[in-house]
Order: C-alpha cells, then sequence, then structure tokens
C-alpha cells in the first residue's frame, strides 16, 4: 500500500504523542514529536546561554533526529528527558513564536516527510507543514479531561502534582498557542476534529485507524 502522512494537531496535553505512537506502531510508519523540536531549541538556548539574537544566529547549528524507539536526539546527544524539563517547558512557548525558528523547524519537519509514512504531531502540522495530507485529525479535549490525564501522569511516575497549577498551565498554553501571531493553532477544514475527553486510547487510535482507512483506498 502506497505510504501517506498523518497529521495529529491539537492543543497541549490532549494525548496526541500517546495516540501517534500507537498509530505509527501499529501502520509501521515513523513517529515524529514536532514538540520535541521546539523543546531541543529551547534547550540548545539554554545549555549554550544565549541570548535570543545569538540563537538565530546559530539556528542552523542545530541538528535534530529521531530514532526509532522515539528518543529525540540534539546535536548527537540524546535529550530525550532534558527536554522535559521544567525550564524548558516555560521556555518553549516563547521560542515557538519566532518565525525564523518555525522556518528552519518546518523545513526540518517537511524534509522529514519526503519519504511518506510517517505520523506527525503539534499544532502547524495540517495547516503549515503538510497542508496536502490526506489524514488530518484535529484532537481535543476538554481541559478537564487533559489536566486530570496530566495529573494522574505525574503521580504514576512517582512526581508531585497540583491539579489547580496543571489546569492554570493547559489554559495559558492554549491560550499563548492559539493566539500568537506566526502559524496559530486552529482546526483546518478538512481536519477530522476528535473529542477524546470520553474516549480510552485504544477507541482513539482505532478510530484514527478507521479514518485512515477511508480516507487512503
Ligand atoms: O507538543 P508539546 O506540548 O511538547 O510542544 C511544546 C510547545 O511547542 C507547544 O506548547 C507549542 O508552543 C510549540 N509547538 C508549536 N508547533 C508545533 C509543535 C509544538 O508551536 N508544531
Amino acid at each position: 500500500m502506497k505510504k501517506e502522512i498523518i497529521v495529529i494537531d491539537g492543543p497541549a496535553a490532549s494525548g496526541k504523542s500517546t495516540v501517534a505512537k500507537l498509530v505509527a506502531q501499529k501502520l509501521n510508519y515513523k513517529y515524529i514529536d514536532s514538540g520535541a523540536m521546539y523543546r531541543c531549541v529551547a534547550l540548545y538556548k539554554l545549555e549554550n546561554n544565549l541570548s535570543i539574537g545569538q540563537l538565530l544566529n546559530n539556528i542552523e547549528k542545530i541538528k535534530i533526529d529521531f530514532d526509532n524507539n522515539n528518543h529525540v536526539f540534539l546535536n548527537d546527544k540524546d535529550v530525550s528527558d532534558l527536554i522535559r524539563s521544567t525550564e524548558v517547558s516555560k521556555l518553549v512557548s516563547e521560542i515557538a513564536k519566532i518565525s525564523k525558528i518555525r522556518a528552519y523547524l518546518v523545513s526540518l519537519q517537511q524534509s522529514y516527510g519526503k519519504e511518506k509514512g510517517i505520523v506527525m504531531d503539534g499544532r502547524d502540522i495540517g495547516s503549515v507543514v503538510f497542508p496536502e495530507a490526506k489524514v488530518k485529525i484535529y484532537q481535543v479535549a476538554s481541559v478537564e479531561t487533559r489536566a486530570k490525564r496530566r495529573f494522574n501522569e505525574l503521580l504514576d511516575n512517582g512526581k508531585s502534582a497540583d491539579y489547580l497549577e496543571i489546569c492554570n498551565n493547559i489554559k495559558k498554553r492554549d491560550y499563548d498557542d492559539m493566539n500568537r501571531e506566526v502559524s496559530p493553532l486552529i482546526k483546518v477544514d478538512d481536519a477530522y476534529e476528535l473529542d477524546t475527553s470520553n474516549m480510552s486510547i485504544d477507541e482513539v487510535v482505532n478510530k484514527i485507524i478507521e479514518i485512515f482507512n477511508e480516507k487512503v483506498k
């Protein structure tokens, strides 16, 4: 069967990466986490103590790769855990607003897509990176559902968690991502909106595979 590009966009903590990984596994596709790429740029700035101007001058020195186990490498170093730190999470939305950074990452994302057979999740994948993709999902869930999922995930990983703080953080990121000037988070017309508030992970994955089978015949 011909390989395709599957796009999963949506707001923070809507479960996109969990679902995207499973969809990729089922179809034997590669999964690319575009948010991890923005996080890599934020980490690069922090690790090298750069101003925004210096970061922009050095942007082409940033090399980002993914392996088949969903690990992400920044200039050949495995940074899969480091990019999830609080410092990076706080900085990443600022980084994602800068058009020169977006242009650089979009060109990398498009180069990964040349071979097709990929599932990519993010905010602007259906609107900017692969507007021609046949399978586009816009995955949403209520703020409460997303906050509860993130809260349980942190507790399951033995970390402390404050439900209200998580809720407020999600609301702020929704606002920032939807209202920025460059490539804001939007649902494009040909995306299928999937509200996962009352769905299990398996149900979401199966629904996306069903949509894929319908669209790619
Ligand atoms: O997906 P994740 O929450 O890890 O993404 C981190 C941040 O990167 C998001 O809050 C968003 O600001 C930015 N991002 C983006 N465009 C993408 C993916 C992520 O602006 N395609």
